[in-house]
Formats: structure tokens, sequence, C-alpha cells
């Protein structure tokens, strides 16, 4: 071949300090898309072979190698697969590519980082041009009497083109690194990359770092160990259910998650039709401390890495599981907005849901006993996804287990026809075990159920299922006296002992707003005790989390202050303030019985506290 000189046929100027500039977030993907691109030269040789166009030889071994050398800060990519004649070379490097590259540019160079395509798709080869001043190519096709090629490029719209070296088939792609991606030239740096987007591709991948002489191995008196490739070319997710076992599930959790704490369990995703799609999703162990759950999806295309968390495909509430997708099917090459809205990609994402709903209540059905024992765990997520997804809300609400008071795990309606004669339609519920020990405890004396609602998700859940169950009401414990704790008593006798012992208080405690109600309490034991309204809490609550001042007065948004000191008739000592309101000791135990109602209720305030400590030495002295 005569050395050949040409233009490449773009407009634009220059358009590599574009392309440059506009990746400039994801410089990395240049690999992946050259490593990529190998693997495809071997894959079409494989089929090559296979129809009888090309014969593999005894002694061949289909390989990519990735090579880098620091010192010359040169990376090259290297296949054995089929190689390019001149010809293909103009027309897919020299022209398809670059047209690609042109397309693409003209498409996207206008968006916003928000509207970036996934994974950069669609860039191809050309994305060599983001780290590298000049680009070779030494080729040799498989073709018969095939003349080796070499191309060059320096990175402006000029290339050359003339025979080459290669005496072997296949390519070997150079960069040579420009000054700003210098940081490549780094075996570390370049391992992690392959790591991160190669692990899983198709053909067997090593890595070398060039410097690192050959005689340095051989000194050592052992053989050199034999090279592995980097990635496994089989990997789980494109295996058979039934081919895989519990170990290999597990070890691959470890190994793509490095986490080190078991998942729960898994479901194995496996479909061809009507679209292709593959993965595993596990359930990961939570752990408690975090506040927030945070889950990991990687997607993959054909084995090639694209990113992790792509909310485009995958609903939103799987974003809180870990694992693996391969959907070969996706349109990657369009912006994520168009991915949002592409009916395609909505199907795979409905049906990803619709599987992981299946397997749950599959669980729950066939394994009540394990799906009870993950409860605790898988609870906040499929409570986050009935909230976010109301296919999988429809699919799992009978499924919605409730623990309660005796760590017995029930369904809504199991609860409901319990609490049926005692509180019609009233779900109570615990948030804290101990701070709300007191209202456990004279629950469980009347024979009177709750359930545990502690996780934050909670709070949001509950008034989901409130609007879902209309007639149904859920109270926390201290949210008022249950009907069930109460004795019945005459209602003008409780109301002036209300107001009796309402002017006794408000003066002990020189609290001028404080809202009194007496009743007459099952349990003797118990003197005083707070509520504070479902609706008043929730309001607080609601004020706290959107960072609204604490101290602000719930009154001010229409509401009472929503608290009230119930004093139980039944007992002792407020027994005692009824019939004494001059006695002795009448202050000093009104005082007392409100830190106590309190305590069970809250933590006491400083100031509170360091008179409940005085007061309770001064009572003590009132012994000896
Ligand atoms: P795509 O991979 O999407 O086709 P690329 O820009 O990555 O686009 O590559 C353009 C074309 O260049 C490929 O389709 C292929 O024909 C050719 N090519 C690139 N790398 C190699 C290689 N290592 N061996 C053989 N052909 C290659
Ligand atoms: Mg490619």
């Amino acid at each position: 071949m005569s050395n050949k000189k040409g233009s490449l046929s773009i407009n634009s100027e220059n358009i590599f300090p574009i392309i440059k500039k506009w990746l400039y977030s994801d410089h990395d993907i240049f690999l992946r898309e050259l490593v990529s691109n190998a693997c495809d030269a071997i894959t079409k040789l494989r089929k090559l072979d296979m129809i009888g166009e090309f014969e593999e030889p005894e002694d061949n071994h289909y390989r990519v190698d990735v090579k880098v050398s620091p010192e010359n800060k040169t990376i090259k990519v290297i296949d054995n697969g089929l190689g390019m004649t001149a010809d293909e070379v103009e027309e897919y490097i020299n022209q398809i590519a670059f047209s690609g590259a042109e397309d693409f540019l003209a498409k996207y160079k206008d968006k916003t980082n928000e509207d970036q395509i996934i994974g950069h798709f669609g860039l191809g080869f050309y994305s060599a041009f983001m780290v590298a001043d000049k680009v070779t190519i030494q080729t040799l096709s498989y073709k018969e009497d095939a003349v080796p090629v070499y191309w060059e490029c320096d990175g402006g719209t000029e290339f050359s083109m003339s025979d080459g070296e290669r005496t072997e088939r296949g390519t070997e792609i150079t960069l040579y690194l420009g000054e700003d991606s210098v940081e490549f030239a780094n075996e570390f740096r370049v391992r992690e990359i392959l790591n991160k987007y190669c692990s899983f591709m198709p053909e067997e991948i090593y890595f070398t770092n060039e410097d690192v002489k050959e005689e340095e191995t051989e000194e050592k008196e052992e053989k050199p160990e034999e090279p592995k490739p980097i990635n496994d070319t089989v990997p789980l997710w494109a295996k058979h259910p039934n081919e895989c076992t519990e170990e290999e599930y597990k070890e691959f959790y470890r190994k793509v998650f490095m986490d080190f704490k078991e998942p729960l369990f898994w479901i194995h995703l496996n479909m061809d039709y009507p679209f292709n799609l593959k993965g595993i999703l596990y359930f990961p162990k939570i752990n408690y401390e975090y506040e927030s759950i945070e889950g990991t999806i990687k997607l993959y295309n054909n084995q090639v890495f694209i990113a992790d968390n792509i909310k485009e495909v995958i609903p939103e509430f799987l974003l809180l599981l870990k694992g693996v997708i391969d959907c070969p099917d996706l349109p990657l090459n369009v912006s994520r907005s168009a991915l949002q809205n592409d009916g395609f990609v909505k199907k795979i994402s409905d049906y990803i849901t619709k599987k992981v709903a299946d397997k749950l209540a599959g669980l729950c059905k066939t394994e009540k006993e394990s799906y009870e024992k993950y409860w605790d765990d898988i609870s906040p997520f499929i409570k986050f996804g009935c909230l976010k997804d109301e296919k999988f809300n429809k699919k799992m609400k009978d499924y919605i287990l409730f623990k309660n008071l005796e760590k017995k795990y029930i369904t809504l309606p199991e609860y409901l026809e319990a609490a049926k004669d005692k509180n019609e339609n009233k779900v109570f519920y615990v948030t804290d075990e101990v701070v709300q020990s007191q209202y456990i405890n004279m629950f469980k004396e009347q024979g009177m159920d709750a359930v545990y609602l502690t996780q934050n998700i909670d709070s949001a859940f509950i008034t989901h299922l409130e609007q879902a169950n209309q007639e149904v009401k859920f109270l926390r414990i201290d949210a008022d006296v249950a009907d069930t704790l109460t004795e019945e008593a005459n209602e003008e006798e409780m109301k002036s002992m209300s107001e009796t012992l309402g002017d006794i208080f408000k003066k002990a405690l020189s609290k001028e707003n404080l809202t009194i109600k007496v009743e007459r309490l099952k349990n003797e034991g118990v003197s005083a005790m707070i509520t504070l309204s479902e609706e008043s809490r929730r309001m607080q609550e609601m004020m706290k989390m959107y960072n609204m001042g604490q101290d602000m007065d719930p009154a001010m948004f229409g509401m009472e202050g929503g608290e009230t000191l119930i004093l139980n008739a039944n007992n002792r000592l407020v027994q005692y303030v009824i019939d004494q309101p001059e006695g002795e000791h009448t202050e000093l135990i009104c005082q007392h019985l409100y830190d106590l109602a309190q305590l069970s209720n809250r933590p006491l305030d400083a100031e509170s506290m360091t008179k409940f400590i005085a007061r309770s030495n001064e009572i003590l002295g009132l012994l000896i």
C-alpha cells in the first residue's frame, strides 16, 4: 500500500478538543471503549469460525492484553481478533467511526451535564482522544494474504496510513497519553479502571506493566506464576439459576460489592423474551447504625459495565438493594431524559418490579418462617417500594407484616380482627420500646396488643396505610388512653375532679396552660401519664423533619399543644392530692407526679432533671 494521508471528513475544525472538554468528568471510559472493541473483534472472529469462514488454529488462545508503560506514558490495547484490512480501517475508522463521533457531538455538545447520555455511549474508538495526543493502530486482518496496516492520528483532523508491521492476526492500539492525562500512565489507576468496566467482559483480558522487566521474575527460583485474566468471562448472572450454587451467589456478592456481611437472599432475573434481561438482586443485611440504606445497582450492557444506579432504568426503590442488571437491548446512546420517557425502558423497569414482588410474595407464601426472619431487614425496602410504586404496592400489600407485643409477625387484618371488640379499627403502635415501656406494660396487662413501627420510614408508611384503609386509624401507644385501659367512670365526677386537680396542679407546677384529665385506670399503680395526641405529634414530627423551629408553637398551625396530663383517680397518690388540696406534701407530690409522667414519655430537660434529683432526695429524706 502506498502511504496515504487524508483529512477526516469532519466539519468542525478540530473535534478532539471538544471531545476532551465535553467528556471531562468521565475520561476513564476510553479504556472501556477500546477493550470492548478488542473483545468484539474476538467475538466476531469466533462467529466467523462458527459459520466456516475462519478456522481457528490449533494453538490459538484468544486474549486481550492491556499494557501500560508509565515511563513512555503509553497504554496499549492488543487483541488477536479479526483485525482490519486497509479498506476496513478506511471504512470503520476513518469514515464510520468519525462520523459516529461527529454525530455524537452534534447531538450532545450543547447538552448540560444533567442530560448526559448514559455511560457516554456512542463515542467508541475516538474516546481515545480524550486522553491521548496521538493514537496509532497496528493491525493485521485474519483474511488470507492480508497486508498489515499502520494508522496514526495526532488528534487533529489529519491521519496517515501506511503498511504496518504487525505479523500476527489482530490489532494493537497505542495511546500516547497527553500532558493532562498522565494520571492514566499508572499501573494502579489502569487496573482500577479495568476492574470497574471490564470485570465481566466476555473475552479474557490480561494486564501488565511493561516497565517491569521479565528478568525480575526469573531471578526468583520458583516458576513465575501463571498470569491470570483480570476478568470473569462468564459472570454468574449469565448462567442459568439452576446452575448456580448458594456459595457462588455469596462469593459473587462479596467480590462485586466488597461487602463481607452475607446478603439475606437474592433474586436471579433471567429472561430472553420479550426482551433480554439478566441480573441478580441481593437484599443486603441492614446495618442499623446507619440512618439511611444505600444500595448499588450496577448496570451492564452485554457484560460491559455502564454505570451504577441509573434511576431511569431501575425503579428507584430497588436502588436500595445491591445487584447487577445486564440488559443488551437497552438504548444507551440516547440522553437520560430520553431514556426516562422511553416506553421500552419503562417496560424493563416494570418487569424488574414485578419480578421482585413475585419473589417476595412467593417467599411469604411458601417459606413463611424465612420471610419472618428477614422481615425486619427487608421491611424498610418493601415499605419504600409500596410508597413509591403503586404496582409494587398492589402486589405486596397482603404481605406486609407487623411485629406485635409478643414479637410475633401478624398482618394488619389479623391485628384488626383481634382488636375488634376492644378498640375497633384502631391500631396502636410502639416507636420506642424503652421510652414507651410503661404503656406497653399497661397494654399487656389488659390483654391489648400493639405493633412495633420503629423505622424512619414508618411514619410515612402509616399515612399511606391510612389512606388505603380509610376506616383504620394508627395511634401511637401514648397518644391517648385506650378505652380498654380505663374503667367505667361517672362522667360528672371525672369532670369535677379534673377541674379540682387542674387548679391544684397548675398552681404547683406554675403551668397555666396545662391540660389535665382524670381517668380511672385499671392499673392502680400508675399515678399519671402524659399523652400527646396523634395529630399534634405527627405535626411536630413533620416540622422537625422540615427543620422548622423546634420551639415553634404548634398552635400557630391551628393545633393545640396536644399534651394532656392524665391523672389516675384510682391511684392513692392522686387520691391524696384530691383529699388534701392544701396538704403538707401536696405541692411536692404534684411536681413529682408530673416529672414521673414526663419521664415515661421522653427524657427530662436539664433544668427539670436537676429539680427532679433534688426533689427525689428531699422525698427520701421524709422517710427517715
Ligand atoms: P462500535 O464499536 O460501536 O462499532 P467504535 O468507534 O468503537 O464503534 O469502533 C468502530 C469500528 O472500528 C468497529 O465497529 C470495528 O469495525 C472497528 N474496530 C475498532 N476496534 C477494532 C479492533 N480492535 N479490531 C477490529 N476492528 C476494530
Ligand atoms: Mg466500540
